[in-house]
């Protein structure tokens, strides 16, 4: 039986690990053609090969998507390879928690690169494609989905430039709605609560310790798969409906 994305090439972000990785999966399971792009070359090889032996189509791309030229020439050699792309999934990020006063200026630096400029510069790559896919594909629908957080929603201490980045990836996704979706690409974003990922594992000592820690020990968190599950569900709607934020929580994060 043909699965409902059967013939469709999906691109996915730091698909090596975590939410992408369980994205990833669950998108081929689904009958997509998987390109897989991220820094860390041998875990998206691990990954592809994975799919690969479980019946799906993936190809591992190396890219660090802050550099312009990198996120471009990412987005061509999906084309090259398949000639077409039908879903954009903007998952890369990075969050670096910690309070503003005597901040690492850096770390803001490298948030906003992965978590805005990588998330731009791929999204104009992949655009013309997607707008082709949209008016030329059997399904005459795209999509793009972002992830962004339950940090773009609401602020928190500690969060601040974390949160200006997902407040960023949600009006961004908004605006682009609505300039494309009557073209037939659908623009969403999926806003997760806390997951089990290497997210976290970033941060200094201190901020693991005052911050992260403490959270993650005392709540039942979500696993990647539930929200690759969601982005599942956003991509895979008929042609006439179009989800443009779903927001998945833990059920005990308050
Ligand atoms: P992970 O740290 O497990 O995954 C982050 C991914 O981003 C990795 O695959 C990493 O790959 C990739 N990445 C980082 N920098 C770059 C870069 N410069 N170029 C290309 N890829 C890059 O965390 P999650 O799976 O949790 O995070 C995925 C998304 O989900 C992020 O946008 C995050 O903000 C968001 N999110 C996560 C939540 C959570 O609680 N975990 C909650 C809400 C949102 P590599 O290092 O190989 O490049």
């Amino acid at each position: 039986m043909a699965s409902k994305l059967t013939g469709t090439v999906a691109l996915v972000t730091g698909a090596s690990s975590g939410i992408g990785a369980a994205t990833a999966r669950w998108l081929a399971e689904d009958g997509a053609s998987v390109a897989l792009v991220a820094r860390r070359k041998d875990r998206l090889d691990t990954l592809a090969a994975e799919i690969e032996q479980a019946g799906g189509t993936a190809l591992a791309i190396a890219a660090d998507i802050t550099d312009r030229l990198q996120a471009e020439a990412a987005v061509q050699q999906v084309i090259e390879r398949y000639g077409r792309l039908d879903t954009l999934v903007n998952n890369a990020g990075l969050m670096l928690l910690g309070p503003v006063e005597g901040a690492d200026a850096d770390e803001w630096d490298r948030m906003i690169a992965v978590n805005v400029q990588g998330l731009l510069y791929t999204t104009r790559a992949a655009l013309p494609h997607l707008l082709k896919a949209a008016d030329d594909s059997p399904r005459r629908v795209a999509d793009i989905v972002n992830v962004g957080s339950y940090a773009g929603r609401v602020a928190s201490r500690g969060f601040g430039v974390y949160n200006a980045t997902k407040f960023g990836v949600h009006a961004f996704t908004e605006s682009l709605r609505q300039e494309v979706t009557q073209r037939h690409v659908r623009v969403g974003v999926v806003e997760p609560g806390a997951v089990d990922s290497e997210l976290g594992s970033h941060n200094k000592p201190e901020v693991r310790g005052e911050i992260i820690d403490p959270f993650y020990d005392g709540t039942e968190v979500l696993a990647p798969e539930d929200i690759a599950d969601g982005v599942a569900y956003m991509v895979t709607r008929p042609r006439h409906a179009a989800v443009g934020e779903l927001w998945i929580m833990p059920t005990e994060q308050a």
